[in-house]
């Protein structure tokens, strides 16, 4: 198996969620599109739902069918995409939870699927997704008839903790949702940690629970350990890559390790990353090339078998502010040709 191996640890996922659960006192759902941040969404699912987890969040309807399949009638599955035309029969057979985006959505939702559950998305000033408040005021009385599940926001500034836009969107939820009797919930991540007024009735943590900033205190929940394929010695002035990028400036050994950017290793990356061995960091040298990275390991005291891109020495938001990214992107770009390996539950 000359894969990189992406170890995956489903306790520190669960030990992330309780700590984000114990943050407020509300309840607190999980959000698992984009197959769980890349970590694999049937088996975090299934992990949160033995911690006690009854309401899961994906992006699009399709996302929640492996969710049901393993986890069966029990939790809620929420789509933030709401109800598109396509999605009427996966919503009724899957007995999912649309949240409705628009008056296009809810008379599409109310025509297929009357009595069906549904939620409503506001826009409160991040013009993404949600009913423009003009939009609301008028369908509100009608909406609120239909007994929605949710009414939900979303947070544009959240892991900016001093942007005025934060207090500006509570501000605008407010006005809009004040004295309805429906729960309420505008916090993912970012939002939590903003504090009690930000909290309402129900939380979405994403992120928080994989690790990822802006929870600076969450347990990291992916190591990603490349093997070594070959190593060589080189002299001084010799070069190494595409476009010969990198050149020795004194003898060196290089190692070739299993890993690139079809793995979601990105190539801006290239002459700039670093890799472990334990805790001794080694430059990768020159271009990230499809399936193999070079790495400078001339200061080792031994040839490893393994070397670390991701693990205690470096989390993903480490490596992705290197690739001038998120750690978002780094997780959900992570390779499907690793060897995956789970542990925990
Ligand atoms: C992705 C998403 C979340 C989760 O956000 P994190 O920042 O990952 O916690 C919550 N709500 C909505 C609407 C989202 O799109």
């Amino acid at each position: 198996m000359s894969t990189g191996r992406l170890t995956i640890d489903l306790d520190a996922v669960v030990a992330n969620w309780r700590a984000l659960d114990g943050m407020t006192n509300c309840k607190t759902a999980a959000v698992v599109k984009a197959n769980g941040y890349g970590l694999g969404a049937p088996n975090v699912a299934k992990a949160l739902f033995k911690a006690g987890v009854r309401q899961f969040f994906v992006a699009v309807a399709e996302e929640a069918v492996e969710i049901r399949e393993e986890l069966g009638q029990k939790p809620e599955i929420s789509i933030f995409s709401g109800h598109m035309k396509g999605d009427t029969d996966l919503i009724r057979e899957l007995n999912l939870t649309p949240m409705l985006n628009s008056v296009e959505q809810m008379t599409q939702h109310f025509e297929t699927l009357p009595g069906h559950p549904f939620g409503i998305q506001l826009d409160t000033g991040m013009n993404r997704l949600g009913m423009e408040p003009q939009e609301w005021a008028a369908v509100a009385e009608l909406v609120l008839s239909q007994n929605p599940t949710l009414v939900m926001s979303h947070l544009a500034c959240a892991d900016e903790p001093d942007h005025p836009m934060n207090p500006h969107q509570l501000d605008v939820f407010k006005q809009l949702t004040d004295g309805i009797n429906v729960p309420r919930s505008l916090a993912a991540t970012g939002g939590i940690l903003l504090g009690p007024e930000y909290h309402f009735d129900l939380t979405r943590p994403g992120i928080g629970l994989y690790g990822g900033h802006p929870f600076e205190h969450a347990t990291q929940a992916i190591e990603l350990d490349l093997p070594v394929i070959q190593v060589r010695d080189l002299s001084e002035g010799e070069v190494v890559g595409y476009g010969n990028s990198w050149q020795a400036d004194r003898p060196s050994k290089i190692a070739t390790v299993s890993g690139g950017y079809a793995d979601g290793i990105f190539r801006l990356l290239s002459d700039k990353a670093t890799l472990y061995h334990g805790d001794i960091p080694c430059k990768l040298v020159g271009r990230v090339s499809m399936d193999l990275l070079t790495i400078d390991i001339t200061g080792l005291p031994d040839i490893p078998t393994k070397l670390t891109l991701i693990g205690p020495k470096q989390s993903v938001d480490d490596l992705a502010k290197q690739a001038n990214t998120i750690g978002y992107e780094v997780l959900t770009q992570l390779g499907a040709r690793y060897n995956r390996k789970t542990y925990g539950k």
